[in-house]
């Protein structure tokens, strides 16, 4: 019922793809680059501030507000089987900002902007492939593995 980052284009895909490790381990990770500093979420191969395409991973806290909501009815090509879905989008607390699906512990009618939210990793696991993706929740959410196909 969800999408993963194959799905989204995630880009630049090849130099941060330690970051799909990460979220399979359930950790969310940003990207700090080693020249100046600046911390990124989703991860950066090069740095926004100076280009630089040196950078470490940081463990990031996953604590957020939300920032704006929005449902989608009229759903892009690739999703309309899942639609209507919300996806909102947090502000981080450690800088910077992700989009994601808003996730089964948050009803539509409970959704405030201000909010405090939890980004929590998730992961799918079929053959060769890995699919990962995270979902804003309440906060205490946890991750679990889930082995059910979709
Ligand atoms: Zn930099």
């Amino acid at each position: 019922m969800f999408k993963w980052f194959g799905k989204v284009n995630f880009s630049p895909y090849t130099k941060v793809t330690g970051f799909a490790q990460y979220l399979k381990d359930g950790l969310l990770m940003g990207s700090r680059c080693k020249e100046c500093g600046t911390q990124s979420f989703p991860p950066r191969a090069d740095c926004e501030n100076c280009m630089s395409p040196e950078f470490d991973f940081f463990e990031m806290s996953g604590k957020c507000t939300l920032h704006t909501y929005t449902k989608i009815v009229a759903a892009p090509t690739g999703f309309e089987d899942v639609a209507p879905y919300i996806v909102g989008v947090v502000d981080l607390e450690e800088g910077g900002r992700a989009l994601a699906w808003i996730g089964e512990t948050i009803k539509e009618d409970e959704l405030e902007i201000g909010m405090d939210i939890q980004v929590v990793p998730r992961i799918f696991e079929e053959l060769e492939e890995i699919k990962v993706y995270y979902s804003l929740e309440k906060p205490g959410t946890t991750w679990s593995k889930t082995d059910s196909a979709r």
